[in-house]
């Protein structure tokens, strides 16, 4: 039973574009990324038996593209078993509700994100002062403040296992948010960061709009905690992940991946912590 939900009272429709955006990549055979303006979600399961689910839910008013890229991938009517979110910023639960009032579905997150999804707590304010370019400029337009999803959300279990990822477990890799998780299959070592880290340097339009592939630290301008942000990327640097799929950026794999998440750990405050900006 789908119960009231209400986005934030400074949701909206945000004019920024990637040259990924519209596409969308088979990582593996039960992986498919797909990316809305400049945000990532995730489609995790096996098309042939259409159980999968969903990891994130889009930029705002992304609803109606999201459906038809789930039913042109799995089928017609085909929707996923659930929504696991890696984080609750509006760049990833941007068509939440949409999807949930259309499939009835359970909407899974950290406990400790729980306030920011329920209309608790709003997110610290995006800084357009922190060190970065264009996009964190116009970051002071970001929506920031708490989505309700009432019951439909619920948090992740409590044993690290996710709901429908039978193979993934969840890693609680604060920093970024303080209920940033990220998702790991031992089996093959795929790792979905979430917003833990990403492959593209996110403040930078130019950077955003033509994707340049290169490791970066979590978005700056959405980040309120470096130290954790820190400690949560060493976490996943020693998982030794041969494939990463991001928030944003396109999936980085193999020998690029463990070198550029070693110089990401070594040179943490040069390349991922901003020199100046609200937070630092
Ligand atoms: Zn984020
Ligand atoms: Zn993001």
């Amino acid at each position: 039973m789908v119960k009231q939900m209400n986005y934030g009272s400074d949701y909206k429709y945000i004019p920024v574009t990637s040259i990924g955006s519209g596409t969308g990549i088979g990582v593996l055979p039960d992986l498919f990324s797909y990316t809305t303006q400049i945000v990532n979600i995730y489609l995790v399961g096996d098309p042939k038996t259409r159980d999968f689910v969903l990891v994130d839910a889009g930029m705002p008013n992304s609803a109606k593209e999201i459906i038809s890229v789930i039913e042109s991938f799995f089928g017609k009517n085909c929707y996923p078993k659930a929504i696991i979110l890696t984080h609750g910023h509006f760049d990833h639960i941007g068509a939440v509700i949409e999807l949930v009032k259309r499939w009835d579905i359970p909407v899974y997150a950290h406990e400790l994100e729980m306030p920011f999804l329920t209309g608790e707590i709003s997110y610290p304010k995006p800084d357009p002062t922190v060190e970065g370019g264009m996009v964190a400029k116009m970051s002071s337009m970001f929506p920031n403040k708490p989505i309700n999803l009432g019951k439909n959300v619920n948090p992740l279990p409590s044993n690290g296992s996710v709901p429908h990822m039978p193979e993934f477990k969840w890693i609680h890799t604060p920093g970024h948010t303080p209920g940033h998780v990220s998702l790991f299959r031992e089996k093959d070592r795929v790792l979905i960061a979430g917003d833990a880290f990403v492959t593209v340097k996110q403040e930078y339009l130019y950077r955003v709009l033509t994707q340049k592939h290169e490791i970066s630290g979590p978005p700056r301008y959405l980040t309120s905690d470096w130290k954790s942000a820190k400690e949560s990327i060493i976490k996943l640097a020693a998982l030794n992940p041969t494939i990463a799929v991001t928030g944003h950026g396109s999936p980085m794999y193999g020998e690029l991946l463990t070198k550029s998440l070693e110089k990401l750990v070594e040179n943490f405050d040069e390349i991922a912590k901003p020199a100046y900006g609200r937070y630092v």
